[in-house]
């Protein structure tokens, strides 16, 4: 079966020194971003973990900003993941992941396939807001924790044990909120990797992976026709590869 992975990042912020408070130019780097935590959860598992600096006591307490264990860890998840979901994925967790990787001399893990429910979410709908948040809310499917604001990102970064649990609990419930959203979303993507293939199951539905399909009429291309079908599952549409015989027109427009 492919291994689907919903996952989310949680940095801890740049360090720079300014001369001022508001719309400054940075004069020096201090310390650079690293990563804090993700969350994650395999697609038919039950529980939503999340790994966190101070889960390696051993870097941690000689160095708390040293993050080479979460993300030796990511990169394992993302090596045996067959797609990864994320809320903005292509083009902030995945590529700020990238460069932990690559600071770390790690080499590119198997690069899973990628599923961006931002993206999703822009390309089919037309909502107020595409926050992973205002989504889950707007679709009566949760909200996201409250954080406190960046005092948690401070506290945290202090190694204060109560902001690392409020941490742990807001990047649970991220993960937990993006598998709803995704799930609400997928019948429209017409783009989603195939499960039928990545599951090695030729007649299950290319969208969810369940066997549950009835048939819904053609699908028409200017050349061809194909019996298209419906999943009871996922809501998805599919059809079959091969051409009907009975349609093949010799002119098209
Ligand atoms: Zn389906």
């Amino acid at each position: 079966m492919a291994k689907i992975l919903f996952y989310d990042i949680e940095t801890a912020p740049n360090l720079a020194y300014v001369w001022g408070q508001y719309d400054q130019n940075v004069v020096k780097q201090y310390r650079e971003w690293y990563l804090l935590c993700f969350s994650y959860k395999w697609e038919g598992q039950k529980t939503t973990k999340v790994v966190s600096l101070p889960d390696f006591p051993e870097v941690y307490s000689e160095d708390p900003e040293n993050d080479i264990a979460v993300v030796g860890a990511l990169w394992k998840l993302f090596d045996e993941a067959d797609v990864v979901v994320g809320h903005n994925g292509d083009r902030f967790d995945m590529r700020k992941a990238n460069a932990r990787f690559a600071f770390h001399d790690l080499k590119p893990p198997t690069m899973p396939m990628q599923i961006d429910t931002l993206k999703v979410a822009r390309k089919y709908f037309m909502f107020n807001s595409n926050k992973l948040g205002d989504l889950g809310q707007h679709l009566g499917l949760g909200n996201k924790e409250a954080t406190g604001g960046f005092e948690l990102w401070a506290g945290c970064m202090r190694g204060d044990e109560k902001s690392w649990r409020v941490m742990k609990k807001y990047a649970k419930q991220d993960v937990d909120l993006l598998e709803d959203v995704y799930k609400r979303l997928r019948p429209w993507m017409n783009n989603h990797p195939n499960r039928a293939l990545l599951d090695n199951r030729p007649d299950s539905c290319p969208t969810c992976g369940h066997y549950d399909l009835v048939r819904r009429g053609n699908r028409s291309t200017k050349v061809a026709q194909y019996v298209q079908y419906r999943c009871n599952n996922c809501g998805a549409y599919c059809r079959e590869r091969t051409r009907l015989n009975s349609v093949s027109p010799n002119l098209v427009p």
